[in-house]
């Protein structure tokens, strides 16, 4: 199958460069899949399960919050808010972000923002949890 050129970044550094056979990710108006030859595009990511295969058919699978993704002229860029490979996330502390959220969401009178915060935070939680499963 034919690769293409990818680098995924997040604030804190580089977390992939290489050339893959497909990206799998969430934007902000669905799953999407970039293979070789796609189109010039450019999208924001939406907060979800992301995995990636390499030319020998590895797959690698990590959690995408946020961010954009775009490929120009066959080469694809994936600047996300947060990144983390199935093997970095560490289950434990995303079970107490889980906790933290829930407790907070089950207290009466929250403001809008308050909510919407507790909400996004329990929704990374939930997909760090998902793909360390
Ligand atoms: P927490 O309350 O545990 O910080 P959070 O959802 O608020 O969770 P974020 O603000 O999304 O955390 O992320 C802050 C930084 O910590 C990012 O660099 C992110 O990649 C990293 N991170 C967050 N949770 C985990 C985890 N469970 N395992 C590994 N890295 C994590």
């Amino acid at each position: 199958m034919r690769t293409f050129p990818l680098r995924i970044g997040t604030p804190d550094g580089l977390h992939f460069e290489g050339d893959v056979e497909r990206v799998v990710c969430r934007s902000i108006s669905g799953d999407m899949a970039i293979l070789a030859g796609h189109c010039n595009f450019c999208t924001a990511l939406g907060m979800g399960e992301a995995y990636i295969v390499l030319e020998d058919g590895t797959r690698r699978q990590a959690a995408c919050i946020g961010g954009m993704i775009s490929m120009i002229d066959g080469t694809c860029r994936l600047m996300a808010t947060t990144w983390e490979w199935k093997e970095d996330i560490d289950a434990e502390r995303a079970e107490n972000a889980k906790k933290r959220a829930e407790e907070v969401l089950e207290k009466a009178g929250l403001t809008d923002r308050e909510y919407k915060l507790a909400e996004a935070k329990l929704r990374r939680a939930l997909i760090r949890l998902s793909v360390k499963e």
